[in-house]
């Protein structure tokens, strides 16, 4: 990550930015459970965004940096916000952490290994999907199923995940301790 990366850039903004950018949170966000979640955009890595002109330069803002902005003050360049949610569009300030981009890559890095041992892994980075739409009993039928001759896209729409993931579940490459 280097200075011009959002993700540990520096955010500040003045008592009338705050405001608005206070008001665009409230309208574009929903109660999800515990979490409060962005409704407006999202860039491809699943962070909620928003424009924002900060000391007078447009930037593409992320939401939860925004978010966690507001609750707590300015945020300074190097500085990570994370979730402990782990649901990356919440901009809940309760669900959010700060930390130093090495503590936040060790962190993400534990996460996907747990992920891992509960074999979802892949299907949660590979088509964004969350991890709870399989377990083992439907891994173990959904592996029946091909073996009986369903197609990959016939197990896939049952499911509700994509053809990659019935594919990594029947070849083992997910969920690979369940047998
Ligand atoms: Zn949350």
């Amino acid at each position: 990550m280097n200075g011009n990366d959002e993700r540990a850039r520096s955010i500040e903004f003045t008592t009338a930015g705050a405001e608005k950018m206070r008001s665009r949170l409230a309208s574009r966000s929903e109660q999800e459970g515990e979490c409060i979640v962005w409704t407006g955009g999202r860039g491809q890595n699943g962070y909620g965004v928003t424009g924002g002109a900060l000391t007078g330069v447009r930037r593409r803002l992320y939401v939860h940096r925004v978010a966690w902005a507001l609750a707590n003050g300015a945020l300074t360049d190097g500085v990570v916000v994370r979730h402990s949610c782990d649901n990356r569009p919440c901009i809940n300030p309760d669900h959010l952490l700060i930390g130093k981009t090495a503590d936040n890559n060790a962190d993400t890095l534990e996460r996907w290994e747990g992920r891992w041992q509960f074999g979802a892994w892949k299907t949660q980075r590979g088509t964004g999907h969350r991890s709870a739409r399989l377990d083992p009993e439907k891994v173990r039928e959904i592996r029946r199923r091909r073996v009986e001759g369903e197609t990959l896209d016939a197990i896939a729409s049952t499911y509700g995940v994509s053809i990659q993931a019935i594919h990594d579940v029947v070849h083992r490459r997910s969920w690979a301790h369940v047998e």
